[in-house]
């Protein structure tokens, strides 16, 4: 069982990558935020819960979250293991995942932080704010949510580099070159 763990500030293309990497690594991408977005719009107990933070920008409460996680990964398609995009992103989420990754007899095989200049990920939030209209992609609430991942996801990355698990990625190629990079990062891992 074996998990790859994107992190990289929001707009720095997680999704897009994760979505490019399914096909090629055989496993599932699980994202948070999409799982919350589902809940969102079928307006579900986990959707109404998860909206107010989510419409601020701030993280959902660790437990809510982790609940939903372990749910996910207990499901047929992550047998193998899975891409993680979104998760973990602060210290207490990843103290769950690795003792969960450790009852499921799963591991970590490389932590890709995918590198992307404050600049160019403002304008390219706002753009994404135009082309799909994601409620959470206004000036304010990306500022916020720039905020939380420099004090809460950031130091995962020491986290995981104590283990030697992080490779960095320039996130600022083209879609093509990034998951070229990163597909090398995995295969060196694995
Ligand atoms: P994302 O699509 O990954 O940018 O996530 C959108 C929003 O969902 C975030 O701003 C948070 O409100 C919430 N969210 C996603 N993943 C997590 C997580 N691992 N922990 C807490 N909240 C999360």
């Amino acid at each position: 069982m074996k998990f790859i763990i994107l992190i990289g500030p929001p707009g720095a293309g997680k999704g897009t990558q994760a979505k490019l990497l399914e096909e090629s690594l055989g496993l599932p991408q699980v994202s948070t935020g999409d799982l919350f977005r589902y809940n969102l719009k079928n307006a579900t107990e986990l959707g109404k819960l998860a909206q107010t933070y989510m419409d601020k920008g701030e993280l959902v409460p660790d437990s809510v979250t982790v609940a939903m996680v372990k749910e996910r990964l207990a499901r047929p398609d992550a047998a193998n293991g899975a891409i993680l995009d979104g998760f973990p992103r602060t210290t207490v989420q990843a103290d769950v995942l690795d003792a969960l990754l450790a009852e499921m007899g799963g591991h970590i095989a490389v932590v890709p932080h995918i590198v992307v200049d404050r600049e160019e990920l403002v304008q390219r939030l706002l753009k994404r704010a135009q082309i799909e209209g994601r409620a959470d992609d206004s000036e304010d609430t990306i500022r916020t949510r720039m905020r939380v991942y420099e004090e809460q996801t950031k130091p995962l990355l020491d986290y995981y580099a104590q283990r030697g698990l992080v490779v960095e990625v320039n996130g600022q190629q083209c879609v093509e070159t990034v998951q070229q990079d990163l597909r090398r990062v995995i295969t060196q891992a694995a």
